[in-house]
């Protein structure tokens, strides 16, 4: 009866390794994270600052501006 309670408590904490084990070779879920396309930057005509093509503010002319202000102070 002490060996059948000795040899359960060992696989018991057998068990717990494996599932320790199973979880530590997981990848972290940082490592599936998707990159980004490159996107294009463009310079604000006003203050000269570099921004992506995607938040700049463009204007009739091709001019593009980094914020609404800028837009409407004009190229420098
Ligand atoms: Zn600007």
């Amino acid at each position: 009866m002490k060996y059948l309670l000795v040899a359960l408590v060992l696989l018991i904490a057998l068990q717990i390794w494996r599932s320790n084990r199973r979880k530590a070779a997981v990848p972290p879920p940082s490592a599936k994270r998707q990159l980004r396309e490159p996107e294009d930057m463009v310079t604000c005509a006003h203050c000269g600052v570099h921004l992506p093509s995607s938040d700049a503010l463009v204007n009739a002319d091709q001019h593009s501006y980094c914020s609404r202000e800028h837009q409407n102070l004009g190229p420098k």
